[in-house]
């Protein structure tokens, strides 16, 4: 029980865990081994508070394998490059535009993601969480049901409660049929970067037509993302949107 075969074994190796700024090595090489337990192998570290040291080895115990391959980047940006979805962790269930999403939901999401792109499960630090700035590079917020008492889990048993889902999504996965997988083979999911580029480009055109006048740029915006994240925008729907704010702001376009 419990052995993935090579396709869905692929799809965990697309998924990225990524633990922001993390201030305990212990809870990096706890995270390590929940990861390992369940077969997902990429770790990607943004600047971590400390160095690992014998704690984070220690703690690991024995999947020194993933924190030797461990990534380590100095921003998100960097961290969540190339995804085609990143799902931010939070313990709080913050009243914002991002779809929230059980562990389980997430997981299956997250599979059916990793055709177009690598997926990212991002962790916040120990004591504050994400920033608000950070779960703006997210599609989706991840909140794993606790008592609303006592919500606050260790980072480091998170990762291992979204790693099971993520593990058991696959098991239960029966084979992708080629049709679905090759459905939106010419237009596929865009990813972050793409998205980001396109979020730029929309604030300078809604800035040149004086959109915002009385109205908060920030609060505007992240509006704006929850609405193109609940949409998942495709690559080709980018393209068309970046037409149409060049066009307002006056730019000659491939159709004008
Ligand atoms: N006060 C912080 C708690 C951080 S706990 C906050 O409100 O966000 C450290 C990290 O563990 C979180 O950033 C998140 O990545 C994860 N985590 C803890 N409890 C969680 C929960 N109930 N659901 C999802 N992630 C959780």
């Amino acid at each position: 029980m419990g052995i993935l075969n090579t396709d869905q074994q692929a799809v965990l190796d697309r998924i990225r865990i990524v633990m922001v700024n993390t201030s305990h090595p212990g809870n990096i090489g706890a995270a390590a081994r929940a990861m390992k337990n369940m077969g997902v192998r990429r770790l990607v570290l943004v600047d971590p508070a400390t160095a690992l040291g014998d704690e984070g080895y220690r703690r690991s115990a024995g999947a020194e394998d993933i924190l030797n391959e461990a990534v380590v980047v100095k921003t998100l940006a960097a961290g969540v490059a190339g995804c085609a979805w990143v799902a931010g962790t939070s313990a709080r269930l913050r009243s914002m535009q991002w779809p929230l999403y059980l562990p389980r939901e997430c997981a299956q999401i997250a599979s059916e993601n990793t055709v177009p792109g690598d997926v990212a499960i991002v962790f916040g630090r120990e004591r504050v969480g994400l920033t608000n700035a950070e779960l703006e590079l997210c599609n989706a917020l991840l909140h794993i049901p606790t008592d609303p008492d006592y919500s606050s889990l260790n980072v480091a048993a998170a990762v291992q409660i979204v790693c099971y889902e993520l593990r058991l999504a696959q098991l239960g996965k029966a084979l992708p049929s080629a049709s679905s997988s090759k459905k939106h083979r010419d237009d596929v999911p865009a990813n972050s970067e793409a998205m980001q580029g396109m979020y730029q480009h929309l604030y300078q055109m809604l800035d040149e037509v004086k959109f915002f006048g009385t109205h908060n740029p920030e609060i505007v915006m992240r509006r704006l993302k929850g609405l193109f994240n609940r949409a998942r925008t495709t690559v080709h729907e980018v393209a068309i949107l970046r037409g149409i704010f060049s066009a307002a702001q006056g730019k000659k376009t491939r159709r004008s």
